[in-house]
This record gives structure tokens, C-alpha cells and sequence, in this order.
């Protein structure tokens, strides 16, 4: 592959979008954001987008993309690019690889939005040169990608790695799925926030810090407040953390025991916000899964932030654009 060449990379978001002009090194040149107005319905988001593509590339008239990829958060196609269903978007069945590529006259993919980030990290962040690793993105909910064997598991209708609806708990709390104990409703931001809540409710007296960063309202206490709290060695989100990172732990041990990776990648708000514990999943996961599964694991932070969606949405377009020109490079050829 060529080193200039250019690709866009949309992350499209539930409230926001962005859309970055990305070199095939996964260096961001430029960026536009945009709000998402999902209630506006499909075509005027479609609409938008293209609008804010054609403004990126004219503001760079000499860097013209070859590709437009995009990551979007539901169920995917791999190989139509039909969005079946994107549930924060409230799209169903849209043809969104067809209807963008007719509107720009380009090589468009589609992706899902996590998958994207997880290819970001892989050509780009902490899963560079590495053939067996997965990505887990702690947010509001609990995302994953999974790369095994030198390529990215998608399964035989693109879900693999839906991580976060991994029963942890088969007696735990309710999923917004509607299963029981699924590793994000242990785990994810809004179990976090849920936790959170109701242990101060439960002991305002202990809870009298993280209220107070708050202003006393308890509705307002979220994965945010407890990460600030603990910083400050608040003993109740001390407590909260520490049974946060036993359900990480727990899911981790499953990811390992069953794929054998040979680096977990974590990555997230909630991550980022309490990057302690990192050392306690470390250490929880040597002592619980199996020996031999672990030995010489690493376990790592995202490298690529909030960039990983964009740049992996383009890198991903890139790859695809130049298999249908015949212009494999070596580094890109491994993973198809
Ligand atoms: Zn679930």
C-alpha cells in the first residue's frame, strides 16, 4: 500500500458524528463534527453525511480519498453493508453502503462501530503486529472485538464479538437485552450508575461525597462520579470499583480461557477514568483463569482513544478499496 493515499472515516454515534480524512499511517489531517439529529430520520442524516464529506474534501482538495468507511453501532452485513438494525438510530434494513457510495460516487464500507475501533487498534494502536487479541470497550455498555489467527471474528452473521451480552451471572441483574447477568450489566456504565445508586441510597452517609460532587442529587451520580470519588479515596466507590473490577475479571477469565488470546485491550470511558484497574484485572486474571491460557498474556489500554472509531473505519475502507484494485501491500494482506 501506498503511503499517501487518503480515506474518510465516519463515526457515527447516537448524538454525534465525525467524519476524519485519515493517510494510510492512520494520521488524522482533519476533522469535522457534526450532531447526529436521528430524529430527523434516515435520508437527512444520509444527507448530512455526504454534505460534510464533500466540505472535508474540498477543504483538502489535495489529499482526495479513495475510500469512505464507516462504523455505525448495530448489526451489519459484512458483505451487503445493509444496517439491519441500529437501535440508537432507529434505522432498520437501510441500504447505507449503496445509498452513500450512489450519493459520493465512491468505494464505501460499512462496519460496525466497535469493530471499527477494534480495527483501528489493530493496524494502528495496541494490537499492532499482533494475530490474536481482543478489545474490550467499557462504556455506557460493554463492546468487543476479537481478532484470532490473524483475522477479525465475525461469524456467520456478523456478531462475534458482542462480548458484552456474555453471561457472567446467569442469577444476575436484567440486561437491556432481556438476558440475566450478561457481562455489561455487571460491568458497563449503566451498571455502574445503577450500583452506584442504590448504595447510596441505601447509606447516604457513606455515599456523602459522591453526593456531593453532584450537588445532593442522587439521579445525577454515574461511572463518572464514582471514578472521581475514588481518586479522592472515598471508601464506598472504592467498594463499587472493587466489585467493578471482579465482574471484569470474571469476563475477562472467559474471554481468555475460551479464545487464548495473546493480549486483551481495554479501552472506554469508564477505562480511561479509572486506569487503576488495569493492575487489578492483571493480577485477578493470572490467579483465575486457566494456567496455561494465560501465560504470556498481556493486557494493554487502547492506544488510539477516541480516535480508534474514525481511523479504523477509514484503515478498514483502505484495505477493501485496494483489494479491488489488486494493490495488496504486505501488511494488508494478512488480514483479509
Ligand atoms: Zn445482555
Amino acid at each position: 500500500m501506498s503511503t499517501n493515499q487518503w480515506a474518510i472515516g465516519i463515526d457515527l454515534g447516537g448524538t454525534k458524528i465525525e467524519v476524519a480524512l485519515v493517510n494510510s499511517s492512520g494520521i488524522v489531517r482533519d476533522r469535522l463534527r457534526l450532531p447526529t439529529e436521528s430524529q430527523q430520520g434516515y435520508k437527512a442524516v444520509l444527507k448530512r453525511i455526504a454534505g460534510t464529506v464533500r466540505q472535508l474534501s474540498e477543504q483538502n482538495g489535495d489529499a482526495a480519498p479513495s475510500s469512505i468507511g464507516i462504523g455505525v453501532p448495530g448489526q451489519i452485513s459484512n458483505s451487503s453493508g445493509i444496517v439491519h438494525y441500529a437501535p440508537n438510530l432507529d434505522w432498520h434494513e437501510v441500504a447505507l453502503e449503496a445509498d452513500l457510495s450512489a450519493m459520493l460516487d465512491k468505494h464505501v464500507r460499512v462496519c460496525n462501530d466497535v469493530k471499527a475501533a477494534t480495527w483501528g487498534e489493530w493496524y494502528f494502536g495496541a494490537g499492532k503486529d499482533c494475530d490474536d487479541f481482543v478489545c474490550i470497550f467499557i462504556g455506557t455498555g460493554i463492546g468487543g472485538g476479537i481478532v484470532s489467527g490473524g483475522h477479525m471474528l465475525v461469524g456467520c452473521n456478523n456478531t462475534a464479538g458482542e462480548i458484552g451480552h456474555m453471561t457472567i451471572d446467569m442469577h444476575g441483574p436484567e440486561c437491556h437485552c432481556g438476558n440475566k447477568g450478561c457481562f455489561e450489566s455487571l460491568a458497563g456504565g449503566w451498571a455502574i450508575k445503577r450500583d452506584a445508586q442504590a448504595m447510596i441510597e441505601a447509606n447516604k452517609d457513606a455515599g456523602k461525597l459522591m453526593l456531593s460532587l453532584v450537588g445532593n442529587d442522587i439521579s445525577k451520580v454515574t461511572a463518572r462520579t464514582v471514578a472521581e470519588a475514588v481518586q479522592k479515596k472515598d471508601i464506598l466507590a472504592g467498594k463499587i470499583v472493587d466489585d467493578l473490577a471482579n465482574a471484569i475479571i470474571a469476563g475477562s477469565s472467559a474471554i481468555i480461557n475460551t479464545l487464548g488470546p495473546h493480549r486483551l485491550i481495554f479501552g472506554g470511558g469508564v477505562i480511561e477514568g479509572m486506569p487503576q484497574l488495569l493492575d487489578q484485572v492483571t493480577k485477578g486474571v493470572k490467579k483465575n483463569a486457566l494456567k496455561a491460557a494465560t501465560k504470556g498474556i498481556e493486557i494493554f489500554p487502547a492506544k488510539l482513544h477516541n480516535d480508534s472509531g474514525v481511523i479504523g473505519a477509514a484503515a478498514f475502507s483502505l484495505d477493501s478499496w485496494n483489494k479491488t484494485q489488486n494493490l495488496h501491500s504486505k501488511d494488508y494482506e494478512k488480514k483479509g
